[in-house]
């Protein structure tokens, strides 16, 4: 398949690689000459313009950018520039991956509908690292038989590939699965300190709850403590990982989500606070499991 890839940067990048990788025609673009310089020192084709790269011909378009906004812009143009949504060929699947608000989602697939074009909503988990090892989880959001089309092209970079149900559904399992994410890491950062406090040895702890009902992914994976989880960021100083700016972004969404369904959820909208507060101190660009240095700084002596 021909593919437009826009977005190059930490995700995207590889991204495109490993659909080159797979054979398919990938061509891409991003708007910072930077990410466009890199991606073609490394082999990709790139185009000097998102026009370039969606009018010639694509089946397939992927976004891989930033914000909603963004998306949004593009898919319909912006600052008098064509949109996405008009150049490209009728019946042209776009794949939006990015990780954004679910009523943005939403409006960028009623853009897609009225242009006469095919949309999912993709987002992904699985980080840097799961892009380049084309090892992503996609959770995809529309229409069946466009899941079914685009299937062998989100396995061209990923692993576990679910259709979430209808528009805007993907961006949805995203935003709760993160929220999970985000309560858990705080909570068995908690636990560590706690025990810490008590006498207790991070070993000991791992060795109990790992195998107990304490047992998640941000103990046994991402563990905040250095040792029991060698390859864990708390072992090289939490650099990231999933940085706590990323997260404190996902949190943002997770609030907007429970204030537009009027959901009460208080442990995520704590948790929003929390993780805010870290981004926007020493947490930007540490792994968001660094809370836990925070934790111990706030507990009394
Ligand atoms: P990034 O900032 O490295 O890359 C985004 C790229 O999009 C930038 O290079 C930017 O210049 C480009 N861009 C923005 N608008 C554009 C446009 N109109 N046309 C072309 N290019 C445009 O971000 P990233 O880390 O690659 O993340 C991308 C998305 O994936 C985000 O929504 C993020 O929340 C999500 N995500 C990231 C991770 C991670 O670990 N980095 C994990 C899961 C999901």
């Amino acid at each position: 398949m021909r593919i437009a890839f826009l977005g190059l940067g930490h995700m995207g990048r590889p991204m495109a690689h490993n659909l080159s990788d797979a054979g398919h025609d990938v061509v891409g673009f991003d708007v910072v000459d930077a990410a466009r310089d890199a991606a073609r020192a490394e082999g990709l084709d790139v185009t000097e313009s998102a026009t370039d790269a969606v009018a010639g011909g694509a089946d397939v378009v992927i976004t891989m950018f930033q914000t909603g906004a963004q998306v949004l812009d593009a898919y319909r143009g912006a600052d008098g520039g064509p949109g996405l949504l008009d150049v490209a060929a009728p019946g042209t699947l776009f794949l939006e991956c990015s990780t954004i608000a679910v009523d943005e989602a939403r409006a960028a697939h009623a853009l897609a509908g009225a242009a006469g074009q095919r949309c999912l909503d993709a987002p992904v988990s699985g980080g840097v690292v799961g892009a380049e090892n084309a090892t992503l989880a996609f959770m995809v959001g529309g229409d069946a038989a466009d899941f079914e089309a685009a299937r062998p092209v989100l396995e061209a970079m990923g692993r576990r590939i679910v259709h979430c149900g209808e528009a805007g559904l993907g961006q949805a399992a995203k935003v709760c699965n993160n929220m999970i994410l985000a309560v858990s890491q705080i909570a068995v950062a908690e636990a560590f300190v706690l025990g810490e406090r008590l006498g207790l040895s991070h070993q000991a702890l791992f060795d109990v709850a790992s195998n107990a009902s304490g047992q998640c992914w941000a103990l046994t994976t991402n563990c905040p403590v250095p040792g029991p989880v060698p390859t864990s960021p708390a072992n090289r100083d939490y650099q990231p990982g999933f940085a706590g700016a990323l997260m404190n972004k996902d949190l943002g969404l997770a609030e907007h989500a429970i204030d537009t369904t009027g959901v009460s959820a208080r442990m995520g909208l704590l948790a929003r606070e929390i993780y805010q507060e870290f981004a926007n101190g020493p947490g930007a660009r540490q792994d968001f499991s660094g809370i836990i240095t925070t934790i111990r700084t706030e507990s009394t002596d």
